[in-house]
């Protein structure tokens, strides 16, 4: 993610800062300039003339993001993606809900970085998204199964894995290397806009079919099967992870959220400034300078070969910390065609 930066003072800010600690003036992001700006000495802002107020969910301490004032009381964009949400009078599940929140406006912010369709379900009920933020308990005491996924749309999240406790339970349980809020929410909307941009487009369907191969399979016997086999021997050499073996949508919904994952990490060194010049003999691969941006490059192969020193740094970075390693992952050129065609879409989309 780029860096923020506070309008009054220049303090440097997270995207979720809603005051600046230094100069105390509010803060909020303006979705449309990518940009977070701090408010004169009233509740108001303003940019180029216009007065923005807050998103109403700021009153529950879940968005920072602003809106126009004449839309005052209304949701952003973000917010209004929600269909429905875990009743909030249960502490726990405030808590819970908050932190999808948070990772939601991370996802919302490179949707819109990539600049793809994003059409709230209430306005089009056909081709638009939304959100199912559900708890078990609130949903049905007698049959509390919430099953994360992705149907017509709808995007279901299990509140329970905004739990860390929950999360690496069932990390370790299915044997992942990685499982997060916002890995979550990346891989779902993969299947929304496989939906999207693939299923009506032939030429596109094609080349898709030869990657990831036929999404015409029966889903309900390859789950079973994967359930029951696991993934096979050899998966590394043309998948990124054993779950995306188990079907081609699942093959496609891993590659999208780790495109995903290269382009914000990248992304955020860039807005750092990072270069990597190691100590090494007779090895320039590791050598690299986020000197792009991102979402503004062509050219796949200079994010790969940026992407793979900086994962080699910042795992080790986390070794010296006794931390896992932040990206778990080894491309492959199978892999790496995968992700080209995603960027492909991401470049042609928008
Ligand atoms: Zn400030
Ligand atoms: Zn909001
Ligand atoms: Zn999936």
């Amino acid at each position: 993610m780029k860096l923020f930066q506070c309008t009054a003072c220049n303090q440097p800010l997270f995207f979720e800062n809603t005051f600046c600690t230094t100069c105390g003036s509010k803060l909020g992001y303006l979705d449309f300039k990518f940009e977070v700006i701090s408010s004169s000495n009233s509740n108001d802002f303003s940019s180029e003339d216009v007065k923005y107020v807050y998103c109403a969910n700021h009153q529950l301490d879940a968005c920072n993001w602003l809106i126009s004032k004449k839309n005052e009381g209304q949701l952003c964009k973000a917010c209004s993606l929600n269909r429905v949400i875990p009743n909030l009078n249960d502490d726990e599940n405030f808590e819970k809900w908050r932190k999808i929140e948070s990772a939601k406006h991370r996802l919302v912010y490179s949707l819109q970085r990539f600049d793809l369709p994003l059409k709230n379900k209430l306005d089009d009920p056909e081709n638009g998204l939304a959100f199912d933020f559900l708890s078990p308990t609130d949903r049905n005491p007698e049959k509390p199964a919430v099953r994360t996924g992705h149907a017509n749309g709808v995007i279901t999240i299990n509140i329970e894995e905004a739990d860390s406790v929950h999360r690496e339970y069932m990390r370790k349980k299915m044997d992942e290397p990685y499982r997060t809020l916002i890995g979550h929410l990346r891989h779902e909307v993969g299947h929304y806009y496989w939906d999207q941009l693939i299923y009506r487009n032939i030429e596109l369907l094609e080349q898709y079919r030869k990657l990831f191969g036929d999404e015409r399979e029966d889903y309900g016997q390859a789950l079973q099967r994967y359930y029951d086999q696991g993934a096979p021997d050899h998966w590394e050499s043309n998948y990124i992870s054993e779950y995306a073996t188990m079907h081609s949508w699942e093959d496609w919904a891993e590659t999208w959220a780790h495109y995903f994952h290269l382009i914000d990490t990248l992304e955020t060194a860039y807005a750092f400034g990072l270069s990597l010049n190691p100590n090494l003999q007779k090895v320039s691969t590791m050598n690299m300078q986020a000197g792009f941006n991102p979402y503004y490059q062509d050219n796949f192969d200079r994010i790969i070969e940026a992407s793979a020193p900086l994962a080699f740094a910042v795992n080790s970075i986390n070794r010296s910390m006794g931390q896992p390693d932040l990206y778990p992952f080894v491309f492959n050129p199978s892999v790496v065609e995968k992700l080209r065609f995603v960027h492909k879409i991401m470049t042609t989309s928008g």
